[in-house]
Parts: structure tokens; sequence; C-alpha cells
């Protein structure tokens, strides 16, 4: 078995910024093996047996048998209560201040290594099931990148996807059923208030600065971006992520349209489900959905990080 660190990409952001999209396109290029939201992987995958991508129950997915009797000899040896105890004393937003500091704290250093050691057996081991170089994961949360800027296994490498505030408010405060969940049909996806969405998006885009003062590798590039040049975008992250040159790692895009094989990710949005040809079209729905008022205070409350991000340069965009 391979014992080098694993190279793992890590996509950050805020939720509904098209984390799920990007995650279905790495995945299709060659030495990419994209897992979806890890972070998710204990309770609904491995608690409440939801579906992984390609539809299977997360205990029927062969690939994903394979990962767990790799990573722990059997998925039946993880502790899922433990996993879940361990993650709110390490990975909450509150606690990246701690993981940021030059030297991790001594009343942190047990749990964080815990839970992260956990992450790196699932890494190592879709490294060892797919034959994969680089495995992506979704998981979005600041704090857990954090907490896996402190795994030995790891090599780490961060690329923070962002969305104007207004779209990702407007996204949150749609209702979208999950078809993730087996023979329950009233399964909806989280919503949230417009505030609320702006503070955690300036909180969690600010985060993602912070961690690259760190010196982890982080890259920002904009959803509107991936959506408008793929092509372009996904050329930038393979650079990024030290990919080797090939000119066919792109050929699943055909102009605004992406062909995407069955994958085997744990959690994310509904089009994770997605396979065949996919239209890209940027959901610009907010323009006329969001009530002005609505729009006023997202945009007030996320100012100083639009206009780093660029987005009041080119509104139009
Ligand atoms: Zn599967």
């Amino acid at each position: 078995m391979n014992t080098a660190p694993v190279r793992v990409l890590f996509v950050g952001g805020l939720g509904r910024s098209g984390s799920t999209l990007l995650d279905r396109m790495l995945g299709e290029m060659p030495g990419v093996c994209a897992v979806g939201e890890v972070v998710h992987l204990w309770e609904r995958g491995l608690g409440n047996g939801e579906r992984c991508g390609c539809g299977l129950p997360f205990g029927q997915c062969e690939f994903w048998l394979r990962v767990g009797k790799e990573a722990f000899d059997g998925w039946s040896n993880v502790d899922v209560r433990r996993v879940a105890v361990l993650r709110q004393r390490v990975d909450r937003t509150r606690h990246i201040l701690r993981m940021a500091l030059p030297e991790l704290p001594a009343g942190i250093r047990a749990d964080l290594a815990e839970y992260a050691g956990y992450y790196a057996r699932v890494y190592q081991a879709v490294r060892q099931v797919s034959g994969c170089d680089l495995v992506v994961e979704s998981s979005k949360h600041a704090s857990l990148a954090f907490a896996l800027r402190w795994a030995p296994d790891v090599d780490l490498r961060v690329l923070q996807l962002v969305r104007d505030s207004p779209g990702v408010a407007h996204s949150w405060a749609k209702q979208v059923r999950r078809p993730d969940v087996i023979d329950d049909g009233e399964e909806w996806m989280a919503r949230c208030s417009p505030a609320k969405v702006s503070l955690q998006w300036a909180a969690q885009n600010a985060a993602f600065d912070l961690l690259a003062a760190t010196r982890v590798p982080v890259r920002r590039e904009r959803y509107e971006d991936l959506v408008a040049d793929p092509i372009a975008v996904l050329g930038r992250i393979r650079g990024f992520a030290q990919l080797p040159h090939d000119p066919t790692a792109t050929s699943f895009v055909t102009g605004d349209v992406v062909h995407l094989k069955t994958g085997h990710t744990v959690s994310g949005n509904p089009m994770r489900f997605a396979s065949g040809p996919v239209q890209l079209r940027r959901d610009d729905a907010w323009r006329s959905e969001l009530p002005v008022a609505r729009r006023r205070l997202v945009s007030a409350l996320t100012l100083p990080l639009r206009l780093r991000y660029g987005y009041l340069r080119t509104p139009g965009k």
C-alpha cells in the first residue's frame, strides 16, 4: 500500500455555490477521484444509509465497501457516534482561530489528531481503490480544512469556490427536495434567512483567506467563471493541483455541455445523481426573484468581500 501522504484537493466555500458541479467536473479528469462531501459520510452515509451518487444505498455501493475495507477493515469498525463527538470538539467555525495558530494548543491536539485521522484513512483508501493520484473532497466547511492542515498523512490544497452572495442567499431560500434519502419523500435541503446566509458567506470566505495566511496553498475561483468558461477554470485548477499536462483532460466538456459518468459521491446537492450530458447554465434567478430589500441587505452585509472578489467591478458577468 502507498504510504506517502495522500494528495487532497479540498473544495471550500459556503453551500449552494456550485461545489457539487465543480466536484463532478473535477472527477471526470484523469488521475482524479472526486468523492463529494466526506464530512457527511459518517452520519448520512454510514448512519442513515443515504444514497451514494451512483444511486445505491451507501452500504451497498461496491466502491465504498472497498474503501471501508481498505480504511478500517470494514465500516462496522467505525464508531459513528465517536466521530460525531470529535466533530463537535474540533470541526466547528468557533474553533478556527485555535487551529490557525502556528502551534496547535494542547487542549485540542489529541481530539484533532483522532478526528483528522478518520479522514486521512478514507482519503488514502480512496486513492488505493480508485488508483487516482489526487482525491477531491468537497466538504466545503473551512473548519474541516483547518483541521486537515494538521494531518501529517494529508498533502492538502484548498480550492475556494465563491459565488456572488445574492445568488447564494436566494438559493438558500428555495425549497429543494433531497433525493438522497431512501424511502422518505419528504426530506428537504436546509433553508436559511438572507441575513444569516450573508454572515456565514462572509465568515466562511474570510476563513479561507486566513487559511491561506497559514501557508496552506489556497486558490480562489468563481462559480460564475466556471460556468462561463469551464475549460479555462479547470485548466487553472489542474495547474494548482499539480496534475500533469494532459490535452485530453477536459475532453468531457463540449461548449456549454459537460458529459458526466456515474459518480460515487457522498452527499452534495441533487445534481450529484446526474449522468450523461448536462447543460451548464448560470443560475441567475436571484436577479429577478430576490426582493430588492433582501438584495440590498445581502449586498450591504457582504460588501467588502464582494469587492475583493471582483463582483462589483463586473456586475453584469
Ligand atoms: Zn456508489
